[in-house]
Formats: C-alpha cells, structure tokens, sequence
C-alpha cells in the first residue's frame, strides 16, 4: 500500500515524477526498454512508445481506483480523489496526495471524489482524474495502451458511460467498459462464462451492487447508493445525537473498520475504543469510549439497506438460476465486505450460505486484469447494454 510519502512524491506537480509502482528505490537496476530516462535517442523513444505498450485495466471505484498493467499486475491502488487548481482549473494532484488535501483546502484548491455516490457528479473532475491515473500508471510515460478494461459502477449512466469512454482514449486506441460486479465476479473466481446462476454483491464506499450473472451477461442488476460511506456516516450520527460528539469522516472510517460490525456476537460486542471529537457542549475535544455493540446498532440501519437490496434482486431472480443460486451461494466482494459479521448477516437474512472473496478490495481490478490476459475467451462481459440495469 501506497504511504502518505509515496503520495508526496506522485503528486501530479509538472514536471511529472512519478514514484515506480512496483515501490523499488532510486536505484536504476538492469536496463528496462520500458522505463523512461535512461536512453533518450529518438529510437528509445520510438522503442519505448510503440514496442512496449501494454494494456491497461481499471477499478474506477467510488472510493478507490485500481490499476492493472497486462504482463505486470496491479500497479496502482489509490483513492479516486482528484485535486484542481481552481483557477487554472488543471489538476494538482490524484489518489493519496489528494486525498491528505479533502477538507484541508484554501480557496484556490478543489479536491474532490467526482464518483463519490455511483455516479459521475463532476464530469470534468472524473476526466482528469482518469488520464492522471493513467499517465501515472504508466509511469509518466506518454504511451497509448493498445486496449483499455473500465470497471465502472453499474448506475453510471449512458452519457455518463461516454464520458468515461472519451476520457480513457486519451491514454488507449480502444476503451471497453466493463460492469462492475461482472468485473468483481471474474476477480473472484466466478464462473461467469458458464450455464449457472451466480451472485456477486459488491459492497464498495458510494454504492452496493448486486447482480446476478450466467453465460457471460448481466441477467438483473440494482445498485443501492448505500455502502462503506454510508455505514461510516452511521457512525458520525450516533456519536453526535448520543455522545455529543463531533468527529470527522476519516476517524468514523477508523471505528468501522476497528470495532464495527454486522451480526451479533456477545464477545465482540464487549470490546471498546476510545474515540477523540469535540465535544459539542463544552466546545471542547474530548474522548470517550465506545462499545463495539452501540456501533452494531448504530450501522444496523444502512446495513439493512443492503440486505434488502439483496432480497429483491434473489425475488426477481429466474427460478433456474435462483436454484443455482442457492446451490452455490452468494459472493461478496468490495471493501465493504471485510465489515465483520456482513457474511454472516446475509447468511442469516436470505438463508442463503454467503462467501467472501479472497482480497475483496482487488476483485474488481483482477477481473479486469483476467478479462484483459484472457481476452478472447471473456470479450463478451465487456459493455453490457443500458437495458439490463436497474439504480435505485
Ligand atoms: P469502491 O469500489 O467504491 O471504490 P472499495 O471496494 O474500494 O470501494 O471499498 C471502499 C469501502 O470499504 C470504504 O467505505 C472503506 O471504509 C471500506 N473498507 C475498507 N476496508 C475495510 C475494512 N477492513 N473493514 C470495513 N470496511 C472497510
Ligand atoms: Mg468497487
């Protein structure tokens, strides 16, 4: 994982210097043809630009943009915030270094999360912070991927869809978008090709997406606005109306993922932490101690917006690939699905025996990676027509 000093040193600050993804140091090492500045002839350029190229998939999350680079892996996992200079309206900064600068900026700095609830309320911001991550991605490299996988939330709408599209030529000769929980799907090891039923939902920060999936398509999908931000919010609430306490959004984060949780569990909801706000009375910070069982209650109600989301489309489901459904359970990915009992919860509310995904946070971006390495066997999940969505 990328750390605060990582993020200060890819700051998006002309000229570009960008750290190397894969986190080695200064050092040059062997010769690598695909690496900039060690040969500056024109045929190293030529070289560089047109031999080594590689496709590229994309996480564009609510929360966090993934990067994949074919042959390579994952070589980026930022937050999708994107920092502008208001007046030059250029971008400043995208991922970490952006993210340390939400909340903290003067007049003449915009830092914003433009997917922040599934859909693109910032068109110009999304467009920036895309051909950023990929001119970061690709190590500052001015190279066009010859194919390009965007993972976007299934309630990005058509002109939206454009949008994302016209942005990634910028970096590649060919976009294709990919829904994400077919993405996530893929990531987890799903037989999405395959004649059977299988539900993936995907619990990221902005939205939750459930969908149902056989012989390569979408067969339902919904995605609720109701996630990991959502749950954190929760937090912020209770501790305001019952502790009189203020905190900001990154410290109700922190509680979730310490002591939240989403079933009951008498040991669990024994354990306590102390929390530091201000204190609305006293105007003053002050920290008291929360128990992990208030915290249960206090995220019960968004959580519900989940299961019930998951309820519908299980309704609405086609009862040969429901069965199938109930055969081989229900898969959960995104960061939303490390909260603590979720499994359990959805077990419980569905009767449905529910998994988590090995590495829920990177479904997503492996899926695109697989469909990418793998490309001729899985090009039919790659965009999928408007009519098979449904947003709530
Ligand atoms: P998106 O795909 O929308 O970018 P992610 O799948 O990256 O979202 O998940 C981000 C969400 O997961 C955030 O709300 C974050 O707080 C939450 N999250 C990450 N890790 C954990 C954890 N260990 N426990 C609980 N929630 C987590
Ligand atoms: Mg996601």
């Amino acid at each position: 994982m990328p750390t605060a000093g990582d993020a200060a040193a890819t700051a998006l600050t002309p000229p570009l210097q960008l750290a190397s993804p894969d986190g080695s140091g200064s050092d040059p090492g062997p010769y690598d043809p695909t690496l900039p500045g060690r040969f500056d002839s024109a045929a190293a350029v030529f070289f560089r630009r047109f031999q080594f190229s590689r496709d590229i998939g994309i996480d564009l999350g609510t929360a966090n943009t993934l990067m994949y680079v074919s042959g390579k892996g994952i070589v980026l996992q930022e937050p999708s915030v994107v920092a502008f200079d208001v007046e030059r309206n250029v971008p400043l900064a995208v991922g970490d270094a952006a993210k340390l600068m939400l909340g903290r900026t003067p007049g003449n700095i915009r830092a914003v999360r433009p997917l922040r609830d599934g859909v693109i309320a910032d068109f110009d911001a999304a467009e920036q912070m895309i051909k950023s991550f990929i001119q970061k991605g690709n190590e500052g490299r001015d190279v066009q991927a010859p194919r390009l996988v965007i993972g976007i939330p299934s309630g990005v709408t058509g002109v939206e869809r454009r949008a994302v599209r016209e942005a990634g030529l910028a970096g590649a000769r060919q976009v294709h978008l990919i829904d994400e929980p077919v993405a996530a799907a893929i990531g987890a090891g799903l037989p999405v090709t395959e004649p059977v039923g299988t539900m993936i939902v995907d619990i990221g920060g902005g939205t939750t997406e459930v969908a149902v999936l056989s012989l390569s398509g979408t067969v339902l999908s919904e995605s609720v606005r109701v996630a990991g931000d959502e749950l954190s919010d929760a937090i912020s609430v209770y501790l305001k109306k019952v502790h009189n306490l203020v905190v900001g959004e990154r410290t109700a984060e922190d509680i979730k993922i310490r002591i939240g949780s989403a079933f009951p569990d008498d040991e669990h909801d024994q354990i306590s932490l102390d929390v530091r706000g201000l204190h609305l009375l006293s105007g003053l910070p002050r920290t008291i101690n929360v128990r992990a069982g208030d915290i249960r209650e206090a995220i019960a109600e968004p959580l519900n917006v989940i299961v019930e989301a998951v309820k519908r489309t299980l309704e609405r489901t086609p009862p040969e690939l429901a069965a199938d459904i109930v055969d081989r359970g229900i898969m959960l990915a995104g960061g939303g699905a490390l909260v603590r009992g979720i499994c359990d919860l959805i077990s419980h509310e569905t009767g449905i025996l529910t998994h988590i995904a090995e590495d829920p946070l990177l479904c997503v971006v492996n899926g695109c990676g697989m469909v990418l390495e793998d490309y001729k066997r899985l090009e039919r999940v790659l965009d999928t027509p408007d009519f098979a969505r449904q947003s709530i």
